[in-house]
This record gives structure tokens, sequence and C-alpha cells, in this order.
């Protein structure tokens, strides 16, 4: 598989040089694969659902391509993912994928470890080591630091705001050893991202190291992220007979999102094969998407802190990639767009509770309250011309822009997956404010909390921050 670049189509790249370049380095477009491959029918048709890592090789084959041996791949999914992605019913229409059985308990896991081994692989010719550099406020790092951590020949530097991020972020990101190295810089997360920024463009350092990024852009983590949709919708189509005498269910997916990777991956899947009917964009009040879906316009906007902090993104880095794989009508015929507002967002993690005896986190709560909203009465009024004004949370758009499955929403012929992008114990304190009882704490989380701090304090200073380089990594 070769990869275009979004910006001028006419720059094509293999995948090795996609993963290990993040971005196009001249015109700072994104990869996408050249064409979207159909996954096997005999493997969408099998009588029992494949397993996660059968899923993992299907689809993550053809988009490797020749590039890497079938052994080699084999050995990288199994190495990357000890861990699935269970799905739980919590009600008659509704499942959870469940995102968070990865080390570091957030979805990011899934491409962050992918993305770490591919980079191994195609860097294990060199001689000198890759060092990537990481600015993080919160959930990023931990993942990437996490998946890198023992992979050779690359090391990884993590910058965070000290002070700035939750006392739990800030262990799961000071507590790393061996080749993952953290620095709590005096300031703020755009002054770590411009720390780092200012590095790669140093020419004096670029000579001396070879540094690269690693954040969400990258294509080997966008791709992997597709493997547990089609893994949920397969398993949901076996099991929806035993749990709920549902047939060819048909499926929507709701996703919270921030930067709309997650989401990008969904649209992959869906176009492989994956049988899913459709989605639903679910964000919190940085409301970007859901108001390009209803208005047709694309208004990035400053970002908003809200209760679902990986979600505040105001200019989601990824649009750029569903825009170049559709056409807003297409994008429009397939997903609803709904936003949430903080109220509303501890609203949804105590009804989730309450009706399920489920305990959600509040990026996960954004869509239990969209699926639910959605199919109890609120695509039924949206086809009925009953429209939120543009400052109300809800459903976006009118009956004009509704998805193509609006009408089977409404009359309730559809199943929904909720997208549980987070453990609950992250977010103790707002479940507990939600609920009345902080949701108990997964033991792998609970162990970076009695680990030694090894971050290492750094001034809001490039100076500082060039001669800690030199002097660490050369
Ligand atoms: C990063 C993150 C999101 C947003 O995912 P995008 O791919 O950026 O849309 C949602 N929930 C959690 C818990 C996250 O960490």
């Amino acid at each position: 598989m070769k990869y275009r670049d979004t910006r001028d189509p006419s720059r094509i790249v293999s995948f090795r040089t996609a993963v290990l370049q993040g971005m196009d380095p001249v015109t700072g477009g994104l990869y996408v694969p050249e064409e979207i491959p159909a996954l096997p029918k005999p493997f969408l048709t099998r009588n029992l659902a494949p397993s996660f890592r059968d899923v993992a090789l299907e689809t993550a084959r053809p988009f490797v391509g020749d590039e890497m041996s079938e052994g080699e791949l084999m050995a990288l999914i199994a190495d990357a993912y000890p861990f699935t992605a269970p799905i739980s019913p919590i009600d008659p229409t509704t499942y959870v994928l469940e995102l968070f059985h990865g080390p570091t308990c957030a979805f990011k896991d899934f491409g962050a470890r992918f993305m770490a081994r591919a980079m191994a692989h195609f860097n294990r010719d060199e001689k000198d080591s890759l060092h990537i550099l990481v600015a993080t406020s919160g959930d990023t790092g931990s993942a990437v630091g996490s998946a890198f951590h023992g992979v050779s020949g690359i090391d990884v530097t993590i910058l965070y705001p000290r002070g700035k991020i939750s006392p739990l972020q800030e262990k799961q990101l000071s507590t790393f050893d061996g080749n993952v190295r953290s620095l709590s810089v005096e300031g703020t997360f755009d002054d770590c991202q411009k720390l780092v920024k200012t590095a790669f463009t140093d020419d004096g350092l670029r000579g001396k190291l070879r540094l690269s990024s690693a954040n969400s852009i990258n294509i080997s983590r966008l791709l992997p992220q597709s493997f547990y949709y089609t893994y949920g919708a397969l398993l949901i189509r076996d099991r929806g007979r035993y749990d709920n005498n549902i047939d060819s269910p048909q499926l929507i997916v709701t996703v919270p999102s921030g930067n709309f990777g997650n989401l990008t991956s969904g649209l992959i899947a869906r176009k492989m094969g994956a049988p899913i009917r459709g989605f639903i964009a679910a964000t919190n009040s940085n409301r970007t998407v859901p108001d390009w879906l209803s208005s047709g316009d694309y208004k990035a906007r400053p970002s908003v802190a809200t209760l679902s902090n990986a979600m505040d993104v105001g200019a989601p880095s990824n649009f750029e990639r569903m825009e170049s794989l559709m056409s807003l009508e297409e994008a429009r015929s397939m997903m609803a767009g709904y936003w949430l507002d903080d109220s509303g967002t501890m609203e949804g993690i105590r009804s989730c509770h309450e009706r399920t005896g489920y305990i959600i986190d509040p990026h996960g709560a954004v869509a239990w309250r969209a699926w639910d909203d959605a199919r109890s009465g609120g695509m039924a009024a949206l086809l009925e011309g009953k429209t939120n004004g543009p400052g109300q949370p809800g459903l976006a758009g009118t009956a004009a822009t509704a998805p193509e499955w609006a009408r089977d929403c409404a009359d309730r012929k559809c199943v929904g997956l909720i997208l549980e992008t987070a453990h609950p114990a992250k977010f103790g304190e707002t479940v507990r404010e939600a609920i009345g009882r902080e949701p108990s704490i997964p033991d792998r989380l609970e162990k970076v909390l009695h680990l030694p701090d090894r971050s290492q304090p750094l001034r809001n200073d490039y100076g500082d921050f060039k001669e800690w380089l030199l002097a660490n990594l050369g």
C-alpha cells in the first residue's frame, strides 16, 4: 500500500516513510492510504466471530503490504496486544466496547503500541538511536511512553506541564524508567509544545540527533484503531441473537471525539466491510465537527475546558483526513453529529449508572447520552422538524441533513455500540460527584501510585532544553 499526502495528492510515500515521518515535511499534510482495501468476504461472514488478533492481522496486512513479512506482522500484533477490547451489553439495545484494558487504561494504547513496534521494525537497520520527543497534557504521553518502554533502538522524552495535569496523570508520566524519561516543565502545555517544536526545527540539533515525533497524526496509530471496530461489530452480529434475540443488527457506533482520530479509524473499518450501519460523532462543548455536519461550514476555534478533557479540541487535526476520505454528503448520510455540555455529561454518568448499573467515565458518558437521546425520541423529533437551536446541546442539524439510518433509529430498529475510551477510575473525582461512589481502581493503575517520581525538572527555556538533550541523548 502507498500513502498520499492530504495537501498534495501527487506526493506518494511507502508505509515505512509514512510511519517514520509522521507528516509530510514539506506540505505539513497528513498521510492517507491511496485506497481502502476490502476485507475478504469469507472472513467477514464466518460463523464464529474471529479473535481480536485475527481481525488485527487481516486488517493490517494490506496496509503494510510487502514491507513486513507475515511472520513479522503476526509477531508485532501478538506483542502489541496482550489485551483485547471486550464488549459488554448494558441494556437490550446497547453495548459498550471497553477500550481501557491496555496498560495505561485509555484507548490510545491500541494505536501507540502498534506504532511503537512499527517504528522499531523500520528503524532496526539504523545504527543510531531514534529519539522521540512528545509534549503532553495527559493521556497521550503515558500511552506513548508505555508503548515504547523497553523497545530497543528508540528512546522517548516526555515534556509535561508540572502541576497542571491530574495527580494520577502526573504519576503515570513521571514514573517511567529505562528508555523513557520525563521532564516536568515549569510552564504550560503550550510551552512544552513550543520547546519540542523548536527542537525539531533546530538544524544544529537535527545534525547530531535523530529526532522524531509520535503524535496522534501518525498513520500507524490510526490504522490499528480500526481493528476494534471490526472486532466489536462482528462479535455483536454473532452474539445479538443470544443476548437479545436480535438478528442482523443495524449497528450504530457512537464515538466520543476530540481530534477525530478514533472516528476516522471507524470510517476506515466500515469502508473495509465491518458490519456498521452508521456513526454518531459525539463531542463535548468543543463542537466544531457537529457544527460542520449541520451547517456545511468548517470553522476551527480555540478549545474550551470541559470534564471530558481528552476531547477538548477546537481544531481537530484529523478533520483533514476525514475530508479527504469522503464528501460532506457522504459524511452526512453516514454520521449524525451530537454535542453535550458539562452538566449533560454529569447527568450521563448518573443516568447510565442508575438505569444500567454500568459505571462510565466522562468521555464514554458523552457517547452514552448521544446514543440514548438519539434512540429515545431525539432522532424522531429531528425528522419531524424539531431542531435544536444553535446554542443548544443535542443532535445537530435538521431533517434534511439527518443520516440515511435516521428513520430506522427513530423506529428503534438499531442497536448501539458505545466506545468507552478510558477507565472510569482515571476520572474518579468526577464519577464520585455524579454517582456518589468512586469506581474501583485497576491494579495496573494502582501500582503507579506507589512508584517513585523519576521526572527531572526543566525551566521553560529552550537553551536549557537543548543542553539537556545533548547531554542525555547524545
Ligand atoms: C484522546 C481521547 C479521546 C479523543 O479521541 P480522538 O481520537 O482525539 O477523537 C476520547 N477519550 C479519551 C479518554 C481520550 O484519551
